[in-house]
């Protein structure tokens, strides 16, 4: 804070997260998911919030939120218990989420990267490599990274040219990789090539790879609008060699490995926008309720009490959006139109409302001494996430149209 910071008393995101909580959603989470996601908003507020801004001005990977995380027991959280995982329900994950970005967005990133690898490698990973990466990435010694687009492939990720040979007994990867979030600091890499580009997808593999395997180089993290935090960088293999015991899901089945996770990834995405909402409104309310103008309260104006009414209403359709689409998941009913909806909505709205929360606080509302502009900053990130927003609307309109 600087010296002349504003002291807003700030309402902590959780109360409001109470008042706007749609029953859809507490009835859908177990008590100890619930647990789960209580201790999330707890560290989220007491490790997160306070240093957030610090971090994105450094615009580094918080490597020390990272450890925190793991000591909370909040990276093995879609492993399973018997495999010393949280083993949470979707839905929980999506709560749990929800509270983290409220604090900050690319803290709620770096932990959803990191989670859906740890849970893949517990669904997908043979026996010998499961038993050998699947603790360090559960209790967070070791940081997570998924590797599928490239800097000629995004949307159309089938497509992906990073090779993959064998060469002996190795495997030769060779190949460029670009937005990967975690990457400046990853230990542990899902790396997706293809090892037979006659079957086009069906050539794809993935590997796991240690980071420090020769022939792995990183740049640094990319300048982007906000959500440093991510460590979002380009990895390039140059002749990477590595061996069988390396191999994650085996040819045919690597794009399919990478999209069955899919659908929860992009409800996620629209669960933490919903966070980020929540912020911004309880942020806005508290300001507004104290500042004066014209004789009164900026809080008793017409215009900015329907603004603010407006911002609530797209959350709480956001959310139910989200939570209608993360329950669909959790209960193996088809999602992928859900996830759609949800992910496009919350994105949009949350970038709006963002904006809207600053626009009622005035001037104030563009300082960075509230965490507001480094929200709105992220929402404009969650458009590309997990599939940009046109990809949404080809995944819709082909449900309404073929
Ligand atoms: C912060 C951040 C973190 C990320 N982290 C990861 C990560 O960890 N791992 C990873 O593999 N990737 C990651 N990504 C990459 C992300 O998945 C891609 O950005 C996304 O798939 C879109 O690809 P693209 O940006 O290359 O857009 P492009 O594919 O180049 O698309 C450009 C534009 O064309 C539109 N478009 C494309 N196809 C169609 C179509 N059929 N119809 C209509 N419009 C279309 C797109 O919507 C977009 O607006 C991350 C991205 C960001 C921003």
């Amino acid at each position: 804070m600087t010296s002349a910071a504003i002291d807003f008393d700030a309402m902590p995101p959780t109360e409001l997260a109470h008042e706007l909580m749609p029953e859809v959603v507490d009835a859908a989470v177990s008590a100890p998911d619930q647990a789960v996601v209580d201790r999330a908003a707890a560290w989220a507020s007491s490790a997160v919030a306070p240093h957030a801004e610090s971090w994105e001005r450094e615009r580094r990977f918080a490597a020390e939120a990272f450890a925190s995380a793991g000591d909370e027991r909040l990276c093995g959280l879609l492993v399973p218990v018997a495999d010393g995982g949280s083993g949470l329900s979707q839905v929980g994950l999506a709560r749990v989420l929800e509270e983290v970005a409220a604090a900050d967005f690319a803290i709620a990133f770096v932990l959803v990267c990191h989670n859906n690898l740890a849970g893949a490698v517990s669904r997908r990973a043979p026996a010998q490599m499961r038993e050998r990466a699947l603790g360090p990435l559960v209790s967070g010694e070791r940081l997570g990274a998924f590797l599928l687009t490239e800097p000629g492939v995004g949307s159309d990720a089938a497509k992906i040219t990073t090779a993959a040979r064998r060469d002996g007994d190795e495997w030769v990867i060779d190949g460029r990789k670009a937005w990967v979030s975690n990457g400046t600091a990853a230990d542990v890499m899902s790396v997706y090539a293809q090892a037979d580009p006659a079957a086009g997808h069906r050539g794809i593999m993935t590997f796991l790879v240690d980071g420090s395997t020769d022939g792995i180089e990183r740049t640094d993290g990319y300048e982007l609008i906000g959500a440093h935090g991510i460590g979002t960088n380009e990895i390039r293999f140059n002749e990477c060699r590595v061996s069988d015991a390396d191999v994650m899901v085996p040819l045919g089945e690597g794009f399919v490995a990478a999209m069955e996770g899919i659908d929860i990834a992009r409800v996620l995405v629209a669960a933490m926008c919903c966070g980020m909402m929540r912020t911004g409104l309880a942020t806005a309310i508290d300001y507004v309720r104290k500042r004066q103008a014209f004789g009164g309260r900026i809080a008793d104006l017409q215009g900015v009490r329907f603004r603010l009414a407006d911002v609530a209403t797209d959350l709480e359709a956001a959310r139910l959006l989200a939570y209608r689409a993360a329950l669909a998941v959790a209960e193996g009913r088809p999602a992928a139109v859900h996830a759609a909806h949800a992910k496009k909505f919350a994105t949009r709205v949350a970038e709006r409302g963002l904006a809207d929360c600053m626009q009622v606080m005035g001037a104030v509302g563009g300082r960075r001494d509230h965490p507001l502009p480094r929200h709105l900053a992220a929402s404009r990130l969650t458009h590309y996430v997990d599939g940009a927003t046109e990809i949404q609307d080809v995944v819709i309109s082909r449900s309404l149209l073929d």
